[in-house]
């Protein structure tokens, strides 16, 4: 076996960096951040009507528009663009919230993020790396919930390279259980070379996810000292060198508490900029916005200035949609439920529940600090969630069609960002949702929920693709599943 620290030396390929650079220049520039924050310092509220119209029609905004938005200080305009959050969310993605779990595969990290619970420095933690039968069990477990889509989660450690991935991804993909199966992996990992994501491309990839953390450098430098993590470039690119693998989906994400929200919002928006000049218009597949949780012995977490509290948590990620409104945004389980059915309501796509981070924890059904990374503030199981959205009025969707169907990337987008999902996404997300009142919904989310089969077919633009929905919904009756358009 390769020894740590000689697998260390290898990781980082510098002219995967220097490539995507402009001139030398990485697409983060603070000054140029803090600039144009100070140059939108007061806006006036015509402008602000202006540039929630501009978002609603779907046109991703320019930094000096987003800057204006970030300043805003009139609570009453604040109103307005949560209502244009959810009319945004409505017009690309429908009154649907996909759901997923995330999956914790392996804690051993060489890196030493102060703020994270594996960080390596971190004698509580217990560390522990599942195997192939370990991994089944977990996932039979999830998909005895319902569960059809992953996030599987890694630490970076050469216990869990490219290769490990790729063999857990293999596993979650030949798992059965009953009627079900999981249908879309999306990753969460460290970065990678090219050559690596091309490996993880070939074993049937979704999502490739990396958050930036922070993307103001000298933040970034101080809070991960150590480690391939303390390379700012090498993360910076790491989606970069993703699409150029062919991993056309890609996550990015800024956690929220490192540093100024506002910054971490013009990051987010210039690393959109920047994916999609560099890759013929498409950008992020999604956007995540996790916000600093506690953690087992982890200090950092309680002297912390730059914490966000609920308020303008719900202000950035209405920000955020408003400016990349075509774009998957996804809300945590992080956060507890009171936050999140109120968050999911300016405009959020994407939730997990039932979740449990611990390595190993789902198929002993027990929650254990010393082996997760931060601590949940959602406990919701998954048919409480499902319920909690339904009187809400989302349904929940676990359709992965798209995916299946070569519907990625460019070619998402060009969906997307005309807002024609409506004629695919919202059909099967009824006919996923009927599957799993089916097979896995308690009485009481039946009661709850079932509504919500005839409200949307009865909303479907077009009468030709409910006929075959309502047809479908008969087979899906009388035993047959994954049926899709
Ligand atoms: N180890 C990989 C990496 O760092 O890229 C995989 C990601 S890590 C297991 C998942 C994400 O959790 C991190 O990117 C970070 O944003 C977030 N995270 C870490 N510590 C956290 C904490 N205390 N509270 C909330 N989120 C945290
Ligand atoms: Fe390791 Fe990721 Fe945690 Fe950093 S955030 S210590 S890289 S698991």
């Amino acid at each position: 076996a390769i020894s740590v620290n000689r697998w260390i030396d290898n990781v980082i390929k510098p002219e995967q960096v220097e490539k995507y650079k402009n001139n030398g220049k990485s697409f983060i520039d603070e000054g140029f951040i803090q600039e144009t924050l100070m140059a939108n310092k007061q806006p006036e509220k015509q402008q602000i009507r202006e540039i929630m119209a501009k978002a609603l029609e779907l046109n991703r905004l320019e930094p000096a528009e987003t800057a204006a938005l970030l300043n805003c200080t009139d609570e009453e305009l604040w109103e307005e663009m949560y209502a244009t959050g959810l009319q945004i969310k409505h017009k690309v993605y429908g009154r649907r919230i996909v759901f997923f779990a995330p999956l914790y595969v392996s804690n051993y990290c060489v890196n030493n993020c102060v703020y994270c619970g594996f960080r390596c420095d971190n004698r509580e933690t217990i560390r522990k790396r599942m195997n192939a039968s370990e991994l089944s069990a977990e996932i039979k477990a999830l998909i005895g919930k319902g569960h059809k889509r992953l996030i599987m989660v890694y630490g970076e450690h050469p216990k869990s390279d490219v290769n490990y991935i790729a063999d857990t991804l293999r596993t979650a993909y030949a798992t059965k259980e009953g009627n079900g199966e999981i249908r879309r992996v999306n990753v969460n990992a460290a970065p990678m070379s090219i050559e690596d994501l091309r490996i993880l491309k070939e074993v049937g990839i979704g999502t490739f996810q990396v958050f930036q953390e922070t993307y103001h450098y000298p933040s970034y430098k101080k809070l991960h000292p150590r480690g391939l993590k303390a390379d700012y470039g090498w993360r910076l690119y790491a989606l970069h060198r993703a699409m150029d693998a062919g991993v056309d989906d890609v996550g990015i994400g800024a956690l929220f508490g490192l540093y100024d929200w506002k910054f971490e919002v013009m990051g987010l928006l210039m690393h959109t900029i920047d994916l999609e000049e560099k890759f013929g218009g498409v950008g992020p597949h999604t956007i995540s916005f996790p916000r600093l949780q506690p953690a087992l012995n982890t200090p950092f977490l309680q002297n912390n200035t730059y914490y966000v509290d609920d308020k303008t948590f719900k202000k950035l990620v209405t920000v955020i949609r408003l400016s990349v409104p075509y774009t998957g945004m996804i809300l945590t389980a992080r956060e507890n439920a009171e936050v999140r059915n109120e968050v999911i309501q300016v405009g959020c796509s994407q939730i997990d529940a039932g979740s449990n981070i611990g390595v190993g924890s789902y198929s002993e059904d027990a929650v254990d600090y010393q082996r997760q990374q931060f601590i949940l503030g959602d406990n919701r199981s998954l048919d409480e969630a499902i319920r909690d959205m339904a009187r809400l009025g989302f349904i929940t969707s676990f359709c992965t069609a798209d995916y299946r169907c070569g519907r990625t990337g460019g070619c998402f987008m060009g969906i997307a960002k005309k807002g024609k999902i409506h004629n695919l996404c919202m059909p099967n997300a009824i006919l996923t949702f009927k599957e799993y009142l089916l097979d896995y919904a308690s009485e009481e989310t039946k009661e709850a929920a079932s509504y919500l089969i005839d409200k949307e077919l009865a909303a479907l633009p077009n009468e030709q693709v409910r006929a075959t929905v309502v047809e479908m919904l008969e087979r899906i009756e009388n035993g047959e599943r994954d049926l899709f358009l």
